[in-house]
């Protein structure tokens, strides 16, 4: 066990969560903590460099600290900041650190090296997104990017089609019409969703509507969060389900089957078809 206090006032690590977007959303906190670091480290100078010029921060040391080189170089950075006993604070492009993008093994390192590690909250486009979509948000997942290639993304997908809780994605603009065609087909187009883009910025726009709706759209431009409603428990009537399932055993498909393909056709799900055909062929699980 190993454990970690943020009462250090030295030889200390911050995981600083940034704007999304505007720049006024950041903690005084977190202002005030950049300003007494030792070492800013970041995922690009360049992008921090602004918004610590927009603060007055002359940072001492502002150094580079990019997902290919986070494993290694945070180590080094790590091992630094206890044997100088410094303050360091890493910054993302934007939003959290760790959420789909570094900051996750800067604070793992800080853990094996026995180094103090602390989050500074800040803004972050999942659940700001989750909150404006009208989405149930009690409970959820987030799944970051899924997979570019359509057969990848399809079978994530369909991997997700049965999930009763909201689903949360992020997606690059220039994909996103097409993700929003294969979320249709898999998830089916009545499947409500929601679109969060620009969030705090000039061009913020939420869109709410079906899949069908909104793989409609033609263009979407600016970062992008998509939204979607879990899958609905349906109420099937279970006479005529049991119809159905004797006819397909009858007909010599496999439990397997029947329930993959029942629960296709009502989109319900595919455990409950298999302890009913089960319970039919009066076998239990
Ligand atoms: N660390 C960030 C966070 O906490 O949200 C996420 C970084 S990830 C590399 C960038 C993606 O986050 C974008 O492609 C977009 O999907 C989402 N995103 C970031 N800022 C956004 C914004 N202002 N509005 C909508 N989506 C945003």
């Amino acid at each position: 066990m190993k454990r970690s206090s943020p009462a250090e006032e030295k030889g200390i690590v911050y995981l600083v969560g940034t704007p999304i977007g505007n720049l006024e959303d950041i903690t005084y906190r977190a202002i005030s903590i950049l300003k007494k670091s030792d070492i800013v480290a970041c995922e690009d100078t360049r992008n921090t460099a602004v918004l610590l010029k927009h603060y007055g921060i002359r940072p001492k040391k502002l150094v580079s600290l990019y997902s290919q080189i986070e494993e290694k170089e945070g180590e080094r950075l790590v091992k630094e900041v206890k044997e100088k006993n410094l303050i360091l604070s890493y910054c993302s492009d934007a939003g959290m650190p760790g959420i789909s993008d570094p900051g996750a093994l800067l604070a793992k390192k800080c853990q094996d090296l026995s180094v103090p590690v602390t989050v500074l909250p800040g803004p972050t486009a999942a659940l700001s997104a989750l909150v404006l979509s009208g989405l149930d948000t009690a409970d959820f997942s987030f799944f970051g990017f899924p997979p570019t290639k359509k057969g990848a993304m399809t079978k994530f997908f369909s991997s997700l089609k049965e999930r009763e809780e909201t689903l949360i994605f992020y997606e690059s603009p220039k994909r996103i019409i097409e993700t929003l065609s294969i979320m249709k087909e898999v998830f089916s187009g009545e499947r409500k969703a929601t679109i969060v883009r620009e969030l705090t910025k000039i061009h913020e726009e939420t869109i709410f509507g079906t899949l069908d709706e909104l793989s409609s759209l033609s263009d979407i431009k600016g970062e992008c969060v998509i939204v979607v409603e879990g899958a609905k428990e349906r109420s099937v009537d279970s006479k005529a389900l049991e119809k159905e399932i004797r006819s397909l055993l009858k007909e010599g498909s496999s439990v397997k089957d029947v329930s993959r393909l029942i629960a296709e056709r009502h989109g319900i799900k595919k455990s409950d078809v298999y302890e009913m055909a089960l319970a039919m062929q009066g076998k239990t699980k």
